[in-house]
């Protein structure tokens, strides 16, 4: 019997974790597979390892990870992957935005053979300003990146193992998993659902979170925004030297004329500008270098009942 396992990172989710088990405990019986739940406590601050370790006595398909501290939703993915066993990996939020009736039809995708079953949702009942801002952000990196990304996909998916094992075996320390997903290909099924708002606990994205992602989003993928300094800075030193050729020849012409108080001012601000940007992207890799190099652990474990020794990730 082939095995599912189920990943939900959870930061301060004590009221989801038990709702969250049930509606997948519901679905799991009526299916032929085994299963395993794999909780991810990021970190959190309230009862969620209380929470999950009463499940886990009650359920011993319930396994934790627990993190010594908050390392972020990507980290908990990665450790939640590189600890299953499952034939299959299903990725859910534990905060019941991803509805777990879901389930059977992204199970369907699976048994049909594809290696990803993505869940897209719908944007309603999301603000008018974020909804534009994403599609702005969506417009944006898939202009920039090699990767194509699709709005409303997200981590709500199932993974077959080969796709697993393709995620593993990237290994870098700032994961987009969006990108990431992407990234390995295989083949890729979509379903479609209509957005759920949370009911319990609140959302852990700020608008400065967002952004920093976004950024991230655009960095991580390519190195197309520094092309785009060198483009910016071609086309600066070109029209400079055109405006140039122009003073000159009226200076010939004309004699020199004094005003030009504005044009300098407009250069020197313009050039300034061009050049702090550029000095940013710039230094956004080396950060990004600087991070990877480093070559820290994802995360650490605080605390855990799964197999420890994990799985030698062969990429077949
Ligand atoms: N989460 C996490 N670590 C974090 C932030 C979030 O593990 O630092 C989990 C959270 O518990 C939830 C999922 O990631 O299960 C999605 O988070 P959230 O609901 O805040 O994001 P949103 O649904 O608003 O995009
Ligand atoms: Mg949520």
């Amino acid at each position: 019997m082939s095995t599912i396992s189920f990943i939900l990172p959870a930061f301060n989710e004590e009221e989801n974790v038990p709702k969250i088990y049930e509606a997948i405990y519901k679905e799991v019986q009526q299916m032929p597979y085994d299963y395993e739940i794999i909780y991810i406590d990021d970190g959190s601050e309230d009862n969620t390892l209380e929470k999950i370790k009463a499940l886990q006595q009650q359920d011993c398909h319930v396994k934790y990870i627990s993190f010594s501290r908050n390392f972020g939703k990507e980290a908990a993915i990665y450790a939640g992957l590189q600890h299953a066993e499952g034939d299959a990996v299903l990725l859910m939020d534990s905060d019941l935005q991803h509805p777990p009736s879901l389930m059977r039809d992204m199970i369907a995708g699976y048994e049909a053979g594809y290696h990803q079953v993505v869940a897209c949702r719908d944007r309603q009942g999301e603000s008018a300003v974020h909804r534009g801002i994403t599609n702005l952000f969506y417009r944006l990196i898939n202009k920039m990146s090699s990767v194509e990304l699709e709005n409303g996909a997200g981590d709500f998916r199932l993974l077959s193992r080969k796709a697993v094992n393709a995620l593993l075996s990237l290994s870098e320390n700032n994961r987009f998993s969006k990108g990431l997903f992407e990234w390995i290909g295989l083949s890729k099924k979509n379903i479609y659902y209509e957005n759920v708002e949370r009911q319990h606990g609140e959302t852990k994205w700020s608008f400065s979170m967002l952004l920093s992602y976004a950024i991230d989003g655009v960095l991580s993928f390519n190195t197309k925004p520094l092309r785009i300094c060198l483009y910016l800075g071609l086309l600066f030193m070109f029209g400079g030297s055109l405006y140039i050729a122009a003073m000159l020849g009226s200076i010939f012409i004309q004699g020199i004329e004094v005003p030009g108080y504005f044009t300098t001012i407009s250069a020197v601000l313009i050039l300034g500008g061009l050049q702090l940007v550029s000095l940013g992207v710039i230094g956004e890799y080396i950060g990004h270098i600087y991070n990877e190099v480093k070559r820290r652990p994802h995360y650490i474990v605080g605390e855990a009942n799964v197999d420890r020794s994990l799985k030698i990730v062969k990429f077949e």
